[in-house]
């Protein structure tokens, strides 16, 4: 087994973490069961059977009809055989397009089962980073056909089974690589990990608080109150559920900003436990403290 998807997943891990679901060496493929459900219109999300991996993999999200299918996201790329026998069950049509929300492997590693017969599409700098992974000793190199050869750097729209997908690019929010992907007609949007439902948020690499703030604001400034959203991790969730994760992540935000205005340590504001009143939005792969840890590091950058 290659382990090099696992390097990916602990990518996401920005703190030393020690939930179930990453104290594994290597992940167990077999044990992974996916399964799909209709969000709306043309639109379908494929994830994990709860208990079964978690974050084995990033929600994928399928548009269906007389086109092909397109998807949004492609896990990785030992569960491209799962997931093309859940696509069997929505769609007689072959893949013709993957659209990846952003680099991560969670999210791209599906790329090298897809990309010889699908087109791929990507933010600019997602091309880039998979076309430099190979110069890290922990990465390995993605073959060509794993790369996506239409990349746009602020809009680009897909035409295809009757709906006008809009893929954008929101700056420094969970990377320097993500888009989002607009369904208007079937009122869908695919977040991406710009979104966890119901989680603490995750920032990596190229990403930035002022970023998310800004991407969460504008989407749900743009799309109708009743869209049906797809997060990058996480069940499926609506634009109250992503109205909340905002105020969280600007209130919590704000009182660790204040705190490091104050010259008050990381330490000392664990100890006083300053974001207790958020333990709910805990337990999907980070605690309370690993949150504030991860606060205070980006917005100390
Ligand atoms: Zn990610």
């Amino acid at each position: 087994m290659r382990n090099s998807p696992w390097v990916y997943v602990l990518a996401l891990a920005l703190l030393a973490l020690s939930t179930s679901a990453f104290s594994q060496e290597e992940e167990d493929w077999s044990k992974i069961q996916l399964k799909a459900s209709k969000v709306s219109g043309s639109v379908y999300m494929i994830d994990m059977v709860e208990g079964s991996g978690g974050f084995a993999g990033g929600n994928i999200g399928v548009s269906v009809g007389s086109d092909g299918v397109v998807l949004v996201d492609a896990m990785f790329e030992p569960l491209a055989p799962k997931i093309l026998a859940v696509l069997k069950t929505l769609s007689g049509k072959p893949v013709k397009f993957v659209i990846n929300t952003h680099v991560h492997g969670d999210h791209t590693d599906g790329n090298a089962a897809f990309g010889p017969t699908a087109t791929i599409i990507a933010h600019a700098n997602t091309r880039q980073q998979l076309l430099t992974r190979g110069q890290s000793p922990e990465d390995q190199p993605v073959p060509a056909h794993a790369l996506p050869v239409i990349t746009l750097n602020d809009e680009l729209v897909l035409h295809q089974n009757g709906e006008d997908m809009r893929i954008v690019h929101f700056p420094h929010a969970h990377s320097d690589t993500d888009v989002i992907v607009f369904f208007p007609q079937s009122k869908v949007v695919h977040m991406g990990d710009i979104y966890f439902s119901g989680m603490f948020p995750f920032i990596g690499r190229g990403g930035s608080v002022k970023g998310l703030v800004a991407a969460l604001e504008k989407v749900l400034g743009e799309i109708p109150a009743d869209t049906r959203v797809i997060p990058g991790h996480g069940p499926l969730s609506n634009t109250q559920e992503l109205r909340a994760t905002l105020a969280m992540l600007k209130e919590t935000s704000a009182i660790v900003e204040d705190g490091i205005k104050r010259k008050v340590s990381l330490q000392r504001m664990i100890k006083d436990k300053v974001l207790a009143g958020y333990d709910k939005w805990a337990g999907g792969y980070i605690n309370t403290d690993q949150y504030l840890e991860q606060m205070y590091k980006v917005l100390s950058r």
